[in-house]
């Protein structure tokens, strides 16, 4: 590394990803655009999302079935004189169509519960009869219902306000909307929401031997794939990717290319990473005034990973020249974050997951959260070296709760024929060298 960069080491898995949460904790974007709610999806929300009204604005009935009063079925089986219906839709007025003692009123799931009523009935548990109302005078025929089952006060219906009252707060800025995002703000009727930007995130690959996808690649070079990968998982953590193109390794190219990207919001890199005669992305970071917090991280794959910052102090800019014809330095007025992430298409894939986009999620605007790990069975014995975490593509399957996972047949890091049969990643602690079928293990859902 450059003799320009701050020192930086190799820290744990934890520590790594403390780091990136803590500089992630304090970025945020500046813009926020209006787009209809559908455009939405995938989005991260600029406002907050008020309750318009009530929710339930009325009591609601949960069930179909007679709104009745409680106390008139303390003995049951019970008969009550059926005095209307209310339909879902249609106010009950209540002159014509409230509960009285002895009394009950049909009602369907969604309609409001009539006044007199405090709770409902199902209609699973009564019997429509028709029948003589009891007074000796009045002998005109009525509808009763056969009630078997008494009800609790309360019982199947939600209360008015129950789950919001006007004017509360349902969904926070920094939520990404998702379709239960969608369904608060459409019943709110939201069908406009406020957004931020997405943070455009520069993706620049690095090698000699790596040429574009639509070229034929001579004997001893590869396509880039990484650029499409990178770029896949950047607009999935809510960014825009500005794919770069492919850098050589030779430093001139390489440190334009990267000051361009260090125009975008967050810059990430692949490959030049590792131990190489010819891997000088650190190399020209640090010419450019980097900051490291971390040059490698306790993992595998992608043990050479890079994370720092550049700006918000000089930058030098390699076009320009001062008086006596040396480079000038031109300050960059926004710290820039980048990552160097290791060249191999698996490592790649998986440093995006495990680092990169926390950092995207955050500039996109989205509230912070925990990387979570799901747990499952071990299906056969698995044998590894000690010292790293792993972090190996997985296959998840049995059926319904019966779920037991598997190590992905893979050649190494290089094997995205292996990742993409995978749906997972499995993590082994740093300490086993062995486990066994039936151990429960963590898994990255990916
Ligand atoms: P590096 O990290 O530069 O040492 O590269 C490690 C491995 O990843 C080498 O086999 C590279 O050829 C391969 N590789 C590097 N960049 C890319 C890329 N953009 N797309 C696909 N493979 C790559
Ligand atoms: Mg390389």
């Amino acid at each position: 590394m450059s003799s320009t960069a701050s020192t930086a080491g190799i820290v744990s898995f934890e520590q790594a990803r403390h780091l990136v949460e803590q500089h992630a904790a304090g970025v945020s974007p500046t813009e926020a655009e209006t787009v209809e709610l559908l455009a939405g999806l995938g989005r991260v929300l600029a406002e907050g999302i008020l309750a318009d009204r009530d929710f339930p604005p009325f009591d609601r009935a949960a069930r179909d079935g007679y709104a009745v009063r409680a106390a008139d079925l303390a003995e049951v089986p019970a008969r009550l004189e059926v005095v209307g219906e209310v339909k879902a839709g249609i106010w009950p007025d209540s002159a014509a169509c409230s509960v009285g003692c002895g009394q009950a009123v049909g009602i369907m799931t969604g309609a409001p519960l009539p006044a007199g009523a405090d709770a409902v009935v199902m209609v699973e548990h009564t019997a429509l009869t028709q029948g003589v109302l009891g007074s000796a005078r009045d002998t005109s025929a009525a509808r009763f219902v056969d009630i078997q089952r008494g009800v609790r006060v309360g019982e199947n219906f939600v209360p008015r306000a129950s789950e919001a009252w006007v004017g509360q707060l349902l969904l926070d800025r920094g939520r990404r909307l998702d379709h239960a995002v969608i369904a608060i703000a459409a019943s709110v009727g939201k069908s406009r929401v406020q957004v931020f930007r997405k943070p455009r995130v520069a993706v620049l690959s690095t090698g000699d031997e790596v040429v574009e996808i639509d070229a034929t690649p001579g004997p001893a070079q590869i396509r880039n794939s990484n650029s499409y990968s990178l770029a896949a998982q950047v607009c999935d953590a809510g960014g825009q990717a500005v794919r770069l193109g492919v850098a050589p390794d030779e430093a001139g190219r390489l440190r334009v290319l990267i000051e361009e990207g260090l125009d975008c919001d967050l810059l990430l890199l692949t490959g030049g990473v590792s131990m190489g005669k010819y891997d000088l992305v650190e190399r020209v970071l640090g010419e450019l005034k980097a900051e490291f917090y971390f040059t490698g991280a306790e993992i595998q794959p992608g043990r050479p990973v890079v994370f720092g910052s550049c700006g918000a102090g000089a930058l030098a800019r390699s076009g320009d020249k001062d008086a006596a014809g040396t480079r000038a330095v031109a300050p960059v007025p926004h710290k820039r974050y980048f990552f160097g992430l290791p060249g191999n298409p698996v490592s790649t894939m998986v440093t995006f997951e495990l680092f990169a986009r926390p950092m995207i999620e955050a500039l996109a605007g989205m509230t912070a959260r925990r990387l979570i790990f799901l747990r499952a069975r071990l299906k056969s014995e698995i044998r590894t070296k000690t010292r790293l975490k792993r972090f190996l593509p997985a296959v998840l399957s049995g059926e319904f709760e019966n779920a037991e996972v598997e190590l992905a047949r893979w050649q190494g890091s290089g094997d995205i024929a292996a990742l993409a049969r995978a749906n997972c990643y499995m993590v082994i602690p740093p300490d086993r060298e062995r486990i066994e079928a039936g151990e429960w293990v963590a898994l990255l859902m990916r």
